[in-house]
């Protein structure tokens, strides 16, 4: 380390305040403001040679800054990526392999450790794919503030409920640093925008007509230069260390993926790195060494002279970074989404120009011969193949695969629909899917990414209410597999939303038998049939989900209402009384259990329940309603007319007390 700063301070001009005695304070710190761009491909940015499109702030980034033309993300998925971003670990060390999954907090994160170091912390997100509350739990520790997405919002519009435009996030971080201009800043700011489905707005809509996606990185460039523009209004440009990077990339069709997360070819993996030293040190610079976005948190930690947490898979970058000769980085990639849909987890090694992809059927290339990866040249006993797997197992010592390590955290089911709405698939409890003993028993992720082009397909056509679009894909879906358990309980929704619910039980008996164990299948089922009439059909599927998982909330309701249906009072009392045990201030419980009460004449123990919660800031008018019908059935005239009265109007609850 030592050596590091000698060196850097030999190369940068004399004063360079990033190249301060480790023990540096932070008054001679500079502000650093790290921008993350999704979806961005590094070979769609005009100063990584793309002449079709134009990213003026990017350029002069690399202008006054140092371009790296070799970085690589180590997971195609958003969540991961960026934790790997904060943390400097691979997904599998730091565990963040799917969505929701809470990062522990065993692992130090950048804002944690500028925080520390001084620093006021603020982040601006693009996506709820990144909101702390449910998808991204952790990733907002070290942040003093972190710009989550509301909990409730009444529009059915994306915009604002699921993303946010990147001049959004530009004029959200604008205004907190307005509110906030004294003290050294560290903010992360996250275009989004560069993502599926590409609807950049006007003028890129019009001048990108025929390229979308490319629209879409025009617009998130010119959010940047907003940014960049309110920095030097502020004065704070010229000495902020800036870091612009892609979380991941996008497939575009290469390789049959239309998107990214299944696969670890450099067309999700190859992202741009551009790193802005104050004062416009080294400006101009380009480093062709193969470099990692885990190097980005222990290279910052470096120029400020705070030290690193030790154990990172990242390494420093600043020997690159001031042109000293150094050793192009191992890269390794890894991805659990293929997981979702019950295929094999990819892991991957990229080195002295060739990469090595594990998967049930393996795949090796010579990059330097082809840049496309198209060429598998794969055999077991080829001596770069046994040296690259040598090293993946290496890996694995020192961290084994995440499989059944960590859980999510109880994901609700409306995050459930907004990570489908952003054209994520796969169950509520898409984990159990890694119990499995081995994954390379599992299918190649390669002989099924048609089917999954055309789930998302139809998962972003239900979005936009094209029913008729999303049957179409999910029907050819059912072609390629008439068992995928996805396309079964997609088609099995839209004819429950069209009102066909016997159609729809006979989509999703299927999904139910294809995935016995995943317990949202078996409720949507039992629904179907609940409103197609079949009660008792309902009652033994919901039976037999219980018995898998007692504590289903949702399930025990249903249950219930099925047996009050079947006229069996007793067996539904039973069932919403369990319902209540679990969500004890749940008032739909309550009032179901309440009127089962009293449908049984039991009216004493219908008054003990409803008194418990009738209190005065109760303002649920049925919960008054039936306590006075329960008062009246003891007789008890004078509280049942109060308690009438309250029903009516629980506004006014204080004056009729
Ligand atoms: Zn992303």
């Amino acid at each position: 380390m030592r050596i590091l700063f000698f060196l850097l301070c030999c190369h940068l001009a004399a004063g360079a305040s990033i190249a301060r005695e480790p023990e540096a304070d932070n008054a001679s710190r500079p502000g650093v403001f790290l921008i993350t761009i999704d979806t961005l491909r590094a070979d769609h940015v005009h100063c990584y040679g793309y002449d079709q499109i134009r990213t003026p702030a990017l350029d002069l980034l690399a202008e006054q800054g140092i371009r790296f033309t070799q970085a690589f993300t180590p997971s195609p998925i958003t969540n991961s990526s960026h934790t790997s971003i904060m943390t400097g670990l691979l997904p599998s060390s730091h565990g963040v392999s799917d969505f929701g999954v809470p990062l522990a907090a065993k692992y130090p994160t950048l804002a944690e450790l500028l925080a520390k170091g001084g620093y006021q912390t603020a982040a601006f997100i693009g996506a709820v794919i990144l909101d702390s509350k449910n998808l991204a739990p952790g990733l907002d520790r070290g942040f003093e503030f972190y710009d989550n997405f509301p909990e409730i919002t009444k529009t059915k519009s994306r915009w604002g409920r699921l993303e946010r435009r990147g001049m959004e996030v530009e004029q959200r971080a604008e205004s907190w640093l307005n509110t906030h201009p004294d003290g050294t800043h560290f903010v992360w700011v996250h275009f989004y925008d560069p993502h599926d489905p590409y609807e950049p707005p006007p003028p890129y809509s019009e001048i990108y007509k025929a390229r979308l996606y490319d629209g879409e990185i025009a617009y998130a460039d010119s959010a940047l230069g907003h940014f960049l523009a309110y920095l030097k209004k502020q004065g704070w440009y010229e000495g902020a260390m800036i870091v612009v990077v892609g979380d991941h990339g996008e497939g575009l069709g290469e390789h049959h993926e239309d998107t990214h997360g299944i696969f670890l070819y450099d067309s999700t993996t190859h992202v741009p790195l551009i790193v802005k030293l104050p004062n416009e040190r080294e400006a101009g610079r380009t480093v062709e060494g193969q470099v990692r976005t885990t190097d980005i948190m222990p290279t910052i930690l470096s120029l400020l002279g705070i030290a690193a947490p030790a154990n990172l898979d990242g390494d420093s970058l600043e020997q690159f970074l001031i042109g000293v000769e150094a050793a192009p980085r191992t890269v390794f990639g890894e991805t659990e989404y293929p997981l979702r849909f019950g295929w094999a987890p990819l892991r991957s090694i990229r080195k002295e120009d060739f990469k090595f992809i594990e998967a049930p059927k393996p795949e090796l290339y010579d990059l330097r011969a082809d840049p496309g990866e198209s060429h598998n040249h794969y055999e077991p006993w080829d001596g770069t193949v046994q040296k690259l797997r040598r090293a993946l197992a290496e890996l694995s010592v020192k961290s084994p695969p995440a499989v059944g390590k960590t859980s999510p955290a109880a994901v609700s089911a409306s995050t459930i629909d907004e990570l489908h709405a952003l054209g994520y698939l796969g169950s509520a409890d898409a984990r159990s899917a890694t119990d499995v003993p081995e994954p390379s028993l599992l299918p190649d992720p390669k002989d099924k990414i048609e089917q999954q082009n055309l789930l998302r397909t139809a998962t972003m056509a239900s979005e936009e209410g094209e029913r008729e679009k999303a049957r179409a894909a999910l029907e050819k879906v059912l072609q390629l597999d008439e068992n995928s358990a996805l396309a079964l309980t997609q088609l099995g929704r839209i004819e429950m939303a069209s009102g066909n619910y016997a159609k729809a039980a006979s989509y999703l008996r299927r999904a139910h038998v294809a995935s016995p164990n995943d317990t949202t299948d078996a409720f949507e089922y039992a629904r179907a049939l609940e409103l197609s009439g079949d009660l008792a059909g309902a009652r033994d599927v919901l039976l037999a989900s219980l018995k898998l998982n007692p504590d289903q909330f949702e399930a025990q309701l249903a249950l219930g209402r099925v047996y009050l249906g079947m006229n069996d009072a007793n067996a539904a009392e039973q069932q919403f009384e369990a319902a209540v045990l679990l969500q004890p201030g749940n008032s739909e419980a309550q009032i179901h259990l309440a009127k089962t009460l009293l449908h049984r004449k039991k009216f004493t123990e219908a008054v003990e329940l409803l008194e418990a919660v009738a209190e005065p800031s109760n303002r649920n008018p049925e919960i008054f309603g039936l306590l006075s019908q329960a008062y009246a059935g003891l007789g008890r005239r004078q509280e049942a007319q109060r308690a009438q009265l309250r029903a009516k109007a629980p506004q006014n609850a204080k004056q009729s007390q």
